[in-house]
């Protein structure tokens, strides 16, 4: 970091920023949301950035607001904020908005910009609770009816009944989300809520130390009633940090305050909290989110539409959930980038949008998102990951044997050929050595029942679905 002013004026900051995002964002992308912006000015230590419209603004405001401000944040050396304008005029709720739009994300609020040398207190970063993450926006299915059900108990009676709350998913899939709807929850029943990423966390931790303010650090954070930690898996390998976390969260442990932690990936493998962390997080209630079901996706789609107020053709829904299924995030991408390229009006400027969208040109409009994000899972990789996991053959997932860990192997390769490769029952029935469908429905709803109460087999699916990746 450097002490120098930041000397670059506000066009030249943002040509640069787009210089770096040419770089990282898919091409249609880049045209349609970033081409045609200036920098026009820096105002209250925001760069203000003049956009075409007020689509174009939510856009990069919501969803691409943390890669900008990152791209920003290596040009001027600091995280700074931006502010997006229509045409003249600053958009009235920017700014005044805390936004927080993605796991690590921790450069959406303005840190000091003075550089006078001067020693300065520590200058926390203002962490806010995105507006839009509340339980009302949350679709609940049977992927993170857990997690929400959880989260719904501890905003209700904090430090009360799971403390810690921890929630673990990969990512896209609703952490943060449910985090934050927390936060709201008890926020508006007068408790005093501290959210914060655990890489910012570990930020003033290290700075606290540096500069001598460790006792102003643990005040802070012991004075809150419920403290939000996100991404602890961000913890890893940071031996202060975790001692650090280890003294903040013993005292507000033990004064009954509310922890609620998300991690992305099972606390077991976070081998390095192992012996003193890791023992207390499991004394609390450990829930994942797995990955969506397609009538989930749907419903979620169906509501992120309602959300920017578009109106979408069902087929192009379907056509979305059925392509992009692990990440949540990346299906209200597609959604976004169909909304722009479809022409979709405005739903109340437009009573039946475009109700005959062209398939094809969502497809298009859609193919580098796709091509990055939804490579279709095969019937093989299914076989071959299932197969794998269990230490079997993949002829004898198809034949007869009838032990507990083949029947069960088999049962998950069912589940998985329905719900990731969307095969029919029958086609399921043929591939898995000529069964009938009526046993293929037996087995996936023997996964399904047994999905709501065991997390072994929960973790074992998250394994599994993962190696189809590799
Ligand atoms: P994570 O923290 O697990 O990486 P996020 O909470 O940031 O994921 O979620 C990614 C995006 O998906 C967010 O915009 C969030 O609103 C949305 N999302 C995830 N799950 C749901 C859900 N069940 N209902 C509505 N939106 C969801
Ligand atoms: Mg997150």
């Amino acid at each position: 970091m450097t002490d120098e002013p930041v000397e670059i004026s506000p066009r030249e900051m943002w040509d640069s920023v787009l210089g770096e995002l040419q770089l990282q964002v898919p091409k249609p992308s880049y045209e349609t949301w970033l081409k045609g912006t200036t920098g026009v000015s820096v105002l209250d230590g925001a760069l203000v950035v003049r956009t075409p419209n007020a689509f174009v603004s939510e856009m990069l405001d919501t969803r691409m607001y943390s890669l900008i401000s990152r791209c920003l944040e290596g040009i001027t050396g600091e995280p700074m904020e931006i502010r997006f304008e229509v045409g003249g005029e600053v958009r009235a709720s920017a700014g005044i908005t805390p936004r927080i739009n993605g796991p690590g994300d921790a450069g959406t609020a303005r840190m000091s910009l003075d550089h006078d040398g001067a020693r300065s207190r520590p200058s926390y970063r203002r962490v806010g609770l995105n507006p839009r993450y509340r339980f009302e926006n949350f679709i609940v299915g049977s992927s993170n009816h857990l997690a929400h059900a959880a989260s719904v108990a501890v905003s209700e009676n904090p430090g009360f009944v799971y403390n810690p709350l921890v929630i673990y998913s990969g990512v896209g899939l609703g952490k943060t989300h449910l985090m934050h709807a927390i936060g709201h929850s008890v926020k508006e029943t007068g408790h005093d809520v501290l959210y914060t990423t655990t890489e910012e966390f570990t930020n003033e931790y290290i700075r606290a130390i540096r500069e001598g303010t460790t006792e102003e650090f643990r005040d802070r954070y012991r004075s809150a009633d419920v403290l939000l930690l996100d991404d602890i898996q961000f913890i890893i390998g940071k031996e202060q940090t975790q001692e650090g976390f280890f003294h903040t969260f013993n005292a507000l442990h033990m004064a009954g305050k509310q922890i609620v932690i998300t991690c992305d990936r099972p606390v077991s493998e976070l081998s390095l909290l192992q012996d003193r962390v890791s023992s207390r997080l499991a004394g609390g209630l450990v829930v994942d989110i797995q990955i969506p079901d397609l009538e989930t996706r749907l419903a979620i789609l169906r509501s992120k539409a309602e959300q920017i107020d578009r109106e979408f053709p069902n087929k192009v829904l379907e056509f979305i959930a059925g392509r992009v299924q692990r990440n949540v995030r990346e299906l209200e991408g597609c959604l976004n980038i169909v909304a722009a390229y479809a022409g979709l009006g405005h739903k109340s400027l437009n009573g039946n949008a475009a109700a005959d969208v062209d398939l094809d040109l969502v497809e298009q409009a859609l193919e580098d998102s796709l091509k990055e994000s939804a490579r279709r899972v095969s019937e093989e990789d299914v076989l071959s990951a299932v197969a794998r996991y269990f230490s079997i053959d993949k002829s004898t997932l198809k034949g007869k044997k009838r032990d507990r860990t083949t029947a069960q192997a088999r049962h998950v390769s069912m589940y998985l050929l329905r719900e990731e490769v969307q095969l029919p029952l029958a086609t399921i029935g043929r591939v898995m050595g000529g069964r009938d469908h009526t046993t293929v429905i037996h087995g996936c709803r023997r996964i399904e029942r047994q999905l709501e109460a065991d997390t072994r087999l929960r973790r074992d699916l998250m394994n599994i679905r993962e190696s189809f990746a590799a």
